[in-house]
């Protein structure tokens, strides 16, 4: 059985930079507490624990003299003026590519046009983006969320970074008849779009294909999505122990493709637990 893993599976730019920061907090044990899991994996956020680090909801839940550091999906402006009123430092994880999406966001609702997000309405990125806006902006996670909605002459769209494209497109397309003026601010990260394209690729020339990275992650829910259009024997697991023989059962070749916050070793993990699985079949 051949495996085939992504190019540039896991972990991305923001991500990387993210733990990078944490680490060298920690060594210079200046890191109290995370605003939310520092990233969507359970296993990074166990080790950051066993480290004395913390994971709260509220800068009240933070003592003056503490530092909290904001995660790659940023966070409403309101946090860093309760941090500095509390006390509490800041070290400022968020993505430059979230916090580019922020400052569009802030910037179009400046100039009066209506800001409409495409993204998970529930999901802390699209929801620091929209706080940027003073909760101006409306998130959608597509034309069918607009019925409702009256559109002003001037509308302006930005992406949650983790968008697809042709959710864009069709966004941008049902928009297109219904207003005078129309801004579109692609803030997908090019990491997402790269990584998705490659994904797919991969998952079409395969028979199964294994998506690794947590449940939570929506990056990791698109790549499942994506890769299941084209491919039915799609699994979507977050550590190798998950992984079922007959998923893989007479695969010739499987692909693997992961999450931007998936570390290396998860992915080296179901790479081995695959190779074992093919041994032992080819044994029996
Ligand atoms: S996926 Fe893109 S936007 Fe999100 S953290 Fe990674 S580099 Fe930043």
């Amino acid at each position: 059985m051949e495996i085939v893993i992504v190019k540039d599976a896991g972990v991305c730019f923001g991500v990387r930079r993210a733990l990078d920061m944490a680490e060298q907090a920690i060594e210079q044990s200046q890191l109290s507490a995370t605003l939310g899991p520092l990233i969507h994996n359970p296993q990074v956020v166990e080790k950051l624990q066993q480290q004395g680090v913390r994971v709260v909801g509220q800068v009240t839940d933070m003592r003056p003299g503490e530092t909290l550091m904001i995660r790659t999906h940023g966070c409403s402006p309101d946090v860093e003026q309760e941090a500095q009123e509390r006390g509490v430092v800041i070290l400022d994880a968020t993505c430059p590519f979230v916090a580019r999406a922020q400052r569009e966001a802030q910037r179009l609702c400046n100039e009066s046009w209506q800001v409409i997000i495409l993204g998970e309405p529930q999901h802390p990125e699209a929801r620091s983006i929209r706080e940027h806006t003073g909760g101006a902006a409306i998130i959608v996670e597509g034309p069918e969320d607009l019925e409702e909605v009256k559109l002003q002459d001037k509308v302006a769209v930005v992406c949650q970074t983790t968008q697809r494209i042709d959710s864009l497109n069709v966004l941008v397309n049902a928009l297109l008849p219904r207003v005078r003026l129309l801004i579109v601010s692609n803030t997908i990260c090019g990491a997402t779009t790269q990584r998705q394209e490659a994904s797919l690729a991969t998952a079409r020339q395969v028979d199964v294909m294994i998506v690794i990275g947590g449940y939570h992650s929506a990056n990791t829910a698109r790549l499942a999505e994506i890769c299941s259009e084209v491919n039915p024997r799609t699994h979507h697991i977050e550590r190798a122990e998950e992984l079922q023989r007959k998923w893989i059962a007479g695969a010739q070749r499987v692909g693997i493709t992961a999450g931007a916050s998936t570390p290396n070793s998860a992915i080296e993990a179901v790479d081995a637990a695959l190779k074992q699985i093919a041994e032992e079949e080819q044994d029996a």
